[in-house]
């Protein structure tokens, strides 16, 4: 069962070993389950050398990913990494990011980076249905990457998402079903599915495989800044897995000598003020995450009110000497159009969780602004328009006739 690099799985809690297998939490102590490599064997195959002769995408690390060989996905990840001078020189930070994942392969969020492990996991497992709980990304991901590797997918997600987000799942032929509820309620039935049906739930009895896409988003930042990991990482939260394995994946190419530097990298952790259970802890300064039972908030793929992940998130950002924050939907709304008008790149909702944090932060003097500082931008706006096309967001465009003198009258310049 085991590829060449990845051996098994291991509680993160008390350490016990377990083989390969559709399993994700520990049945001593319910604890999440993470992917062990043999990093001796890593290390002899992985050099700046072996990366460099590989094609640009998540897969040119993939001895420290849970499956070598791709079924899907095959030219996921490989997004830019943009030197934001235009925004930099805006708020003052010269040495300022954004890596772009709005336009990740195929399905223009990052999600398709857990969903291209997680499907290759779920065909060597011999599952021929696969399915999520989804915020909508993973949706969207699953139903393409499902397709692109000949296996059913089944969909579930609450009942009020995104239209963009509902067609980009159905288009793939994949089977979407509505819940009546929030995420948190999604994902428990998904938990007792996993439990009945033979269905890889990608983020459910598959989420200690899928989780480790995440860290080839942290592997390009590094590699594209010259095999350095930055000062400063702020990223959007929902289960707050993927912060997490941003860290991680500076921490294993620092244990491989693959970098410049020393890691010392700050966490900063985003949400929306309408679904804030890791960030109001952050603020406490505690890791002790209390669910919100209600969200409430445009940015509806990160949405999730107790997260699997934030006990760990909250962590990160308070050990790492980083910090998290919240912000209003009108915030979310003005940092989409920050980041469009400054650097010429369209995020979804939660792009814009991210950039009016890393704003509300700056102002508040969280940072050095000589210091090199990452925005993890995980999605593509075209895919929630609905938040845009409110009325009073975005300017009404005046009609004229079609005269150079109706033109002249609008005084452009
Ligand atoms: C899922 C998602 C996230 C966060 O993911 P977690 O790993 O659950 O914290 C961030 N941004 C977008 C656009 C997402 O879809
Ligand atoms: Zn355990």
């Amino acid at each position: 069962m085991s590829t060449a690099t990845a051996v098994g799985l291991r509680c993160r809690e008390c350490g016990t070993e377990y083989a390969d297998n559709p399993i994700n939490v520990c049945e001593h102590d319910f604890a999440p389950l993470e992917v062990v490599y043999d990093y001796d064997q890593v290390k002899r195959d992985l050099t700046r050398e072996s990366i460099a002769a590989r094609a640009f995408n998540m897969w040119r690390y993939r001895e420290l990913l849970p499956e070598q060989q791709p079924v899907s996905g095959f030219n996921t990840g490989g997004t830019p990494l943009y030197h934001a001078r235009n925004l930099g020189k805006k708020l003052g930070f010269p040495n300022l990011y954004v890596k772009f994942d709005g336009v990740c392969v195929p399905t223009l969020s990052f999600k398709d980076r857990v969903v291209a492990v997680s499907i290759a996991r779920a065909k060597r497992f011999g599952f021929d249905t696969v399915g999520c709980a989804s915020t909508g990304n993973l949706a969207n991901s699953v139903a393409a990457q499902a397709a692109q590797a000949g296996l059913k997918a089944v969909i579930l997600i609450p009942k009020s998402l995104e239209q963009a987000k509902i067609a980009n799942t159905q288009i793939y032929g994949a089977k979407l079903i509505k819940v009546d509820g929030h995420y948190d309620d999604v994902n428990r039935l998904c938990a007792e599915i996993a439990n009945d049906a033979r269905i890889g739930i990608v983020n459910v009895n598959l989420r200690a495989y899928y989780a480790e896409g995440s860290k080839s988003m942290g592997f390009e930042v590094a590699e594209q800044l010259g095999w350095r990991a930055p000062d400063n990482v702020v990223v959007c939260m929902a289960g707050g897995s993927l912060i997490n394995k941003l860290s991680k994946a500076f921490k294993e190419f620092e244990k491989l000598g693959l970098l410049e530097n020393e890691v010392k990298t700050r966490f900063w952790g985003a949400q929306a003020a309408g679904c804030n259970p890791i960030t109001d802890a952050i603020k406490r300064k505690s890791d002790l995450v209390k669910p919100v039972k209600e969200p409430n908030t445009i940015a509806r793929s990160i949405a999730i009110g107790n997260p699997a992940d934030g006990y760990f998130a909250a962590r990160l950002c308070l050990d790492s000497g980083g910090g998290g924050d919240d912000v209003t939907d009108a915030e979310i709304i003005d940092g989409m159009k920050l980041l469009a008008e400054t650097e010429g790149l369209f995020t979804e909702t939660a792009g814009g969780v991210t950039m009016a944090t890393f704003v509300k932060l700056a102002k508040a003097g969280r940072f050095d602004p000589n210091e090199t500082t990452v925005l993890c931008i995980t999605g593509q706006g075209l895919k929630t328009m609905d938040a845009l096309l409110e009325p009073g967001v975005l300017p009404q465009a005046p009609i004229i006739k079609p005269t150079l003198s109706a033109f002249k009258d609008l005084r452009i310049s």
